[in-house]
């Protein structure tokens, strides 16, 4: 953001303002860290605020401070439509293109004409918003708004439960500060966070603590993982049957791709879970070094994110979404077998 674009924003919220703030579907750490971190601070001041979030977040989120203030859309579309259509101020984060808020939200987005403000780390954001702040090279929508709150001379306004809300975002989009995008900058304001009184001891047992469910469904995962070493690729498949069978709940899933990437000589690693319900496939994508899954979800499997974190789709069945994985494998023979770490 240029200096011009802070000034307006800052005239933008001196005078009380109905603001909404979303996020995208199947909300992760980041999108209800960051969405809780705004709506602390505006609470506080004399706004009017409100968290919509397409749908809910999963168990290991649900202890975050202000999370049962959020208005779930899909289960309460009148009110969320309501709270959309009268919002001045629309501020959309941890996503960049209307379509990840689901058909439902997305439909209502069109419609109104609120200012919206984006702020995200996502590659190629729609043209959607009045102001935008995106920096793709940042590890987190969380520490954005962190950056956000700098830049407006907020940060005395970071009291312990917006504090708890970044921290819970930067900690789970970075793989608990090991992913390439964590930077010093990163480390510095974690440690500003805990200085106001962040419990980080306590947020990383929340958000990994395990169910036996998860650990069985873990296991499946693992005993469905194939290698195809000539493409130094690693996948794992959870059929809806083997999800039913083991009683999966929201959120059971998050993380299990890495453990095909961890793999000694794995440069790329996918994780395809069949979705009756919304009758996909969701897929996830894992990479290391310089092999670019926010390339190939997008151009394959209608999908985006980031150089090592990307997500997709398939409307096919399991069986032909894998096929069409390997099939796309050879196209990147070369990216997959000259990385760089
Ligand atoms: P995950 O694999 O954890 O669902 O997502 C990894 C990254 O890719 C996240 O940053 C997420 O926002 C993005 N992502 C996941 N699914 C999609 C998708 O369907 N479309 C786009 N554009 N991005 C996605
Ligand atoms: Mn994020």
């Amino acid at each position: 953001m240029n200096l011009a674009e802070i000034k307006s924003i800052k005239t933008l919220f001196s005078k009380p303002q109905k603001i909404a703030i979303v996020t995208h579907r199947n909300p992760d750490g980041d999108a209800y860290g960051s969405s809780l971190a705004l709506y602390h601070y505006f609470k506080n001041d004399y706004h009017q605020v409100t968290v919509v979030s397409p749908n809910d977040c999963p168990g290991f989120l649900k202890w975050l401070p202000g999370q049962e203030d959020v208005v779930i859309f899909e289960n309460n579309i009148a009110i969320g439509t309501k709270i959309l259509e009268e919002a001045q101020i629309v501020i959309a984060l941890d996503f960049n293109a209307f379509h990840r808020t689901g058909q439902a939200m997305q439909a209502v987005l069109e419609k109104i004409d609120p200012i919206y403000f984006l702020i995200d780390h996502h590659q190629e954001p729609d043209d959607f918003a009045r102001y935008t702040y995106v920096d793709v090279k940042v590890c987190s929508t969380c520490q954005m708004i962190y950056q956000f709150l700098e830049e407006l001379d907020e940060l005395p306004k970071i009291n312990k439960d917006i504090a708890t809300c970044l921290y819970a975002g930067i900690l789970t989009d970075t793989g608990s500060f090991r992913f390439p995008s964590t930077s010093s900058k990163t480390h510095l304001i974690a440690a500003d966070l805990l200085d106001r009184g962040v419990e980080h001891a306590k947020i990383y047992n929340r958000i990994h603590e395990n169910s036996i469910n998860r650990l069985k469904l873990l296991g499946k995962a693992l005993n469905n993982m194939h290698v195809i070493e000539k493409y130094h690729t690693a996948f794992i498949t959870l059929s809806n049957d083997e999800l039913r069978e083991l009683n999966y709940q929201k959120g059971d899933i998050e993380g299990f791709v890495n453990y095909a990437l961890s793999l000694s000589g794995i440069v790329l690693a996918a994780i395809f879970i069949e979705d009756t319900k919304q009758e996909i496939i969701k897929i996830s994508f894992r990479s290391i070094g310089n092999f670019n899954v926010n390339e190939l979800s997008r151009k394959y499997f209608n999908g985006g994110g980031h150089i090592n974190a990307a997500g997709g789709r398939s409307e096919k069945s399991l069986e032909e979404t894998v096929n069409d994985f390997k099939n796309v494998l050879p196209k990147f023979d070369r990216l997959l077998n000259n990385y760089n770490e």
